[in-house]
């Protein structure tokens, strides 16, 4: 089962661009089901109120619950006083599975992962290039599982991700997610040293292409086993305390058409509508 672990979803209030405006998940898995992916974590894009943004990606899991994984999106810093009421609804009411968080809005707080250990949640954190927030997370919370997307910045630091790789190395809750890391080379150096256990494929859509952002992975030509692991394994593996999936993937009319999935694009070719992309505009820097 391949699943992407870093794809936003719903409508925003900000209007500066794409991130905080609208996340349109339709378009998205048309592209993802092209790619054979067949579950995508989602969270909201940027909000000025994640209790109502979370309520609004509930709906838009539950129209798609044989594909959607939802993540509630959390700002420690504004939501510090309803955080543990937001982190129950999420899971009790709505099935989410684990906590984002933009260092954008704030930083991690020990409320916040208080209420994530509560209920066994991953917390996807973009640390925006800060690693040493990923020091003091990791240290402090050895039980609870940290996702540091973009190998630590979305803004091609280099610098950053090679401290990303060495947390991954020294801290064991401590996983990186491969969305919009753009120097490849670097998502090698990280399997060959931190091992394949420890990345997660993310796509970063609707923005990012998720087609494009697996062929990443598949151009490391890793052993099939290894592959696998960061294709999906390790996510759902890092999902699981928290309970299975609630729904198993149903085997409708596009899976027949994309069961190549489970075969590398490498292997089947990449079509060109695969490739193509309605979205419009770059992503601000750091900002997805
Ligand atoms: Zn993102």
């Amino acid at each position: 089962m391949i699943v992407d672990c870093h794809c936003h979803a719903g409508t925003g209030d900000g209007f500066r661009g794409p991130w905080d405006t609208e996340a349109r998940i339709d378009r998205h898995l048309e592209r993802a089901r092209a790619a054979g992916i067949d579950r995508t974590v989602v969270f909201p894009v940027f909000n000025s109120d994640y209790a109502a943004a979370n309520k609004r990606l509930a709906r838009i899991v539950r129209a798609y619950p044989h594909e959607l994984i939802g993540f509630a999106a959390v700002d420690p810093a504004r939501d510090a006083w309803r955080v543990d009421m937001m982190v129950r609804r999420a899971v009790e009411d709505d099935g989410f599975r684990g906590l984002k968080i933009h260092g954008m809005d704030s930083f991690p707080n020990r409320a916040v992962c208080e209420a994530a250990r509560r209920y066994r949640l991953p917390l996807l954190i973009d640390v925006v290039r800060r690693v040493a927030a990923v020091e003091m997370l990791a240290g402090q919370y050895p039980d609870l599982t940290f996702i540091v997307p973009h190998l630590g910045g979305f803004a091609d630091d280099w610098m950053t991700h090679l401290s990303v790789i060495d947390q991954l190395c020294r801290y064991p809750n401590v996983y990186a997610d491969t969305s919009g890391v753009r120097y490849w080379e670097v998502l090698a150096r990280a399997v060959k040293r931190a091992g394949a256990h420890k990345l997660l494929f993310g796509s970063d859509g609707p923005l990012l292409h998720p087609a494009l952002e697996l062929y990443k992975i598949e151009l490391l030509r890793l052993p099939p086993a290894q592959q696998a692991l960061i294709t999906g394994g390790n996510i759902l593996r890092l999902l699981a305390p928290s309970g299975a999936l609630p729904n198993p993937p149903v085997r409708g009319a596009h899976d027949q058409a994309s069961r190549a999935s489970s075969s590398p694009m490498i292997s089947r070719g990449i079509r060109p509508d695969m490739l193509s992309s309605r979205s419009s505009g770059a992503p601000r820097r750091d900002a997805t």
